[in-house]
């Protein structure tokens, strides 16, 4: 039995089953498709110590990371987000250019590079080489690394430390919870700032956005247990604010806990209080998830069934990572959905992992003419109809699966 990535306690307790699938970045070209393709489970579990929601890492952070498709400069709305975070830390935080600005998981250089036009110095960390490439082209220095406790002595052997050190959506993809995050202490400056931004647990159950459950994403963090991990390597919270971005999520602000120029907020407070009150600290709150899960699947596939028994023509918006497992938890192949589109021409003229949709660029929407689109990206679903606003002009409607189907009327 796999035991807490956190704490080490055995595992029992189920939090959701996605059954078996394949890496939802795994997308496979046109002369792998006769080929035999790995599968592994989607079994998540919660700890009944600590409560963190937890998948096993079935594969290592290097097979994942070692050509990860994901750019994060494609999306307008992510790129908005981040030039807004950099004003306001700089501003908060007095940021200048004796300061350092580290970002672990530092992708293409999409938020650095923000920093970098204000004269700040920074530094990406960023395990995937072909992306830290990227990112170096665009002048952003960039290490590739994976981050932990080795490669943070290293740095600050180097006389680096950082006085603002970002971790956006990589908490999740990080199989030693606890080398990263010591990894964090040893960098950190004493009176620096972390923040992380993370999709927040709460929100995942309340939309049921159970698709954004995969191989790559190890952990599902409540603020409640992210407190604790921090406080277990002598960080403290003393701040955290609720996004929008990625179906909801949670920017945490950490520093020493020895520094106590940055006191303990409301919204600290608050938010234990709220996860409190709605029973994250027992068991019974994580048990119902999996039942709900399957109604979702359920309803998706009575509509896709009545949709093509009417004769209407299906086609995806996007190949993000969470398409993969809502297609691959409910069986949709090319029996239900024709093909779908993305902007991000390294996924164009591929197909999706496991079901073999084909992916083409967005033109093919607007050469094919579709009677529904099937918005995969959900989270995304306000800038994509507008996007892709012109098929009404045939009458087509656009169709979110999450929390649960809904059809534009
Ligand atoms: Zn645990």
């Amino acid at each position: 039995m796999a035991s807490c990535r956190f704490c080490g306690a055995t595992l029992h307790q189920t939090f959701v089953d996605l059954g078996m699938s394949p890496l939802c970045e795994s997308y496979v070209s046109r002369d792998q498709l006769n080929q035999m393709e790995p599968f592994y489970p989607l079994h998540v579990y919660v700890c009944g110590e600590c409560f963190l929601v937890q998948l096993e890492a079935y594969v290592s952070d290097e097979h994942i990371f070692s050509e990860y498709a994901y750019f994060s400069s494609y999306s307008d709305s992510w790129v908005e987000h981040c030039r807004v975070y950099t004003e306001r830390m700089v501003e908060r935080f007095d940021l200048g250019p004796r300061d350092h600005v580290v970002e672990l998981a530092s992708n293409d250089g999409y938020l650095l590079q923000h920093f970098v036009a204000k004269g700040i110095p920074v530094l990406g960390i960023e395990p995937a080489a072909n992306i830290a490439e990227v990112a170096v082209r665009k002048g952003i220095p960039t290490l590739v690394k994976f981050f932990g406790e080795n490669v943070a002595r290293e740095l600050v052997a180097e006389g680096m430390k950082a006085d603002l050190l970002a971790g956006n959506n990589v908490l999740a993809q990080v199989s030693d919870l606890n080398d990263f995050v010591k990894g964090m202490k040893i960098l950190l400056k004493p009176q620096g700032t972390i923040t992380l931004e993370f999709p927040h647990l709460m929100r995942l159950m309340a939309e049921n956005q159970f698709d954004t459950i995969y191989h790559e994403h190890f952990s599902y963090f409540s603020f409640t247990t992210v407190v604790k991990i921090f406080a277990a390597h002598g960080l403290t919270a003393f701040d955290v604010e609720e996004l929008p971005t990625h179906g909801g999520s949670l920017r945490f602000y950490a520093r020493h806990a020895e520094d106590a120029s940055k006191p303990v907020g409301e919204r600290v407070r608050e938010l234990l209080a709220r996860e409190a009150s709605a029973g994250f600290k027992g068991l019974e709150c994580y048990a119902s998830f999996d039942e709900q899960v399957k109604e979702t699947k359920r309803k998706l596939l009575a509509f896709l069934i009545k949709a093509k028994r009417e004769g209407k023509s299906i086609a995806g918006y996007g190949a993000p990572g969470k398409g993969n497992t809502l297609l691959n938890f409910c069986g949709i192949r090319t029996d239900f959905l024709d093909y779908t589109v993305d902007r991000n021409p390294y996924k164009q003229g591929k197909f999706l992992p496991g079901t073999h949709i084909p992916i083409f660029a967005p033109d093919k929407i607007r050469e094919t003419k579709p009677d529904y689109v099937l918005i995969l990206p959900w989270n995304l679903k306000t800038e994509i109809k507008e996007q892709v606003s012109y098929i009404r002009d045939w009458g087509g409607r656009f169709v979110v699966p999450i929390p649960e189907v809904e059809v534009d009327s």
